[in-house]
């Protein structure tokens, strides 16, 4: 057996270019939707991973600012930045790009963020009405596994989901997004006993561990659904996620590559997210 390619590429394009539309109907109306995107200190990965989000927002005709900070920078004075960006008109989503310097509680600094403006939906707030159901952002790279699914035609309801990693940012939502759709959901980690005894169970096996290839067919049952939320760097500083893809595609029914997998729908769903909070707030005026 071999799989279907779940091309996340393909499908942030298309969702890409729903998003676009929502955006000239906002201009029309004379609003531009706004993303501030804080850097704190020089990470070479962060300072990528910002471009690439200015870049997506300029290409469907939103507005973005990047706000660089030094990274000796005072929790004081990057808590003041932010509750700037919660009183601007012009900006309706607030990403602060992570890790911060060890200095700075993280907590304090997501917390800051006001609900509104929260599109990357890690706030407790967010956390909280996502847990109840409520209408909130929702965490970008689970949000986009959903979408991969939904738009791959893939059954959730009835279905086992295994979640390898128990991240605030994946892991945990991601289990939560599924059992709003009515899977049976476990939840793995690094002290669950015999990983595959349970990966072999799942029927849509999601993978956010954080280590190459890691994920192997001893894991798999035939005909699952493979999710690699994984995005490393090998021994040939090669980009791998956390499957090793070769040997799993000749079981899984469909999985999704690294790169062009999960990696392009975390910054869509950015897009979606900001467009959305523009739209809540015109809402929010014409009341
Ligand atoms: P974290 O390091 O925060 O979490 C990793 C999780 O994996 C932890 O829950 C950990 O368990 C678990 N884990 C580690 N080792 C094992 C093991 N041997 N067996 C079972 N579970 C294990 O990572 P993130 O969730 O932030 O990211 C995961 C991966 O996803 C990374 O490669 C990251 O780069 C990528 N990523 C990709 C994104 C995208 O846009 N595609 C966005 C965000 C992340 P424990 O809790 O017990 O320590």
């Amino acid at each position: 057996m071999s799989s279907a390619i779940i091309n996340g590429k393909e499908i942030g394009q298309e969702i890409r270019g729903a998003v676009a539309t929502r955006v000239e109907a906002l201009k029309s109306k004379g609003v531009t939707p706004g993303l501030a995107v804080i850097l704190v200190g020089d990470n070479p990965a962060s300072k990528t991973y910002v471009a690439n989000k200015q870049k997506s927002c300029e290409q469907i005709g939103m507005f973005s600012e990047l706000i660089k900070l030094p990274e000796d920078i005072s929790e004081q004075a990057l808590l003041e930045q932010i509750s700037e960006l919660n009183t601007r008109s012009d900006i309706h989503g607030i990403l602060v790009q992570l890790p911060l310097p060890k200095h700075i509680d993280e907590d304090q600094v997501i917390q800051a963020i006001s609900p509104e403006k929260d599109v990357d939906g890690f706030s407790p707030i967010s956390v909280g009405k996502m847990m109840l159901g409520q209408d909130t952002y929702l965490p970008c790279t689970p949000y986009g596994v959903m979408k991969l699914l939904e738009h791959s035609g893939i059954e959730i309801a009835g279905k086992h989901a295994v979640i390898v990693g128990r991240s605030h940012i994946v892991g945990k939502p991601m289990g939560q997004l599924l059992l709003q759709k009515d899977a049976t959901v476990t939840y793995t980690h690094s002290k669950t006993p015999n990983l595959p005894s349970f990966t072999k169970q799942a029927d849509i096996l999601i993978a956010a561990v954080g280590r190459p290839n890691f994920i192997t067919k001893e894991h798999i049952k035939e005909g699952a659904v493979v999710i690699d939320v994984g995005i490393n760097r090998n021994e040939q500083n090669k980009l791998v996620g956390d499957v090793n893809f070769t040997e799993v595609s000749e079981l899984a029914s469909h999985i999704t590559p690294v790169p062009g997998g999960v990696g392009p729908m975390t910054i869509t769903m950015l897009l979606e997210n900001t467009v959305q909070a523009a739209e809540k707030e015109l809402e929010r005026q014409a009341k």
